[in-house]
């Protein structure tokens, strides 16, 4: 069985981390809204990347 390198692990672990905040989200409430600004963020886009923290006037800050 192939060994993960690190850099699959890292990239891993990155998604995953990802998912736990997005859980958080959820479950405080604030999943539908900009990290950043508040801004409430298009159904569309949430369908289309589930992770997605910000509005596109954010799109690093995640
Ligand atoms: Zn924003």
């Amino acid at each position: 069985m192939p060994e993960f390198t690190n850099e699959s692990v890292s990239a891993i672990e990155s998604t995953l981390n990802d998912v736990d905040r997005a859980l958080e989200r959820l479950r405080a409430g604030t999943y539908r809204t900009c990290h950043v600004c508040g801004v409430p963020i298009d159904d569309r886009e949430l369908v289309a990347n589930p992770l997605l923290a910000n509005c596109p006037a954010h799109p690093e800050l995640a």
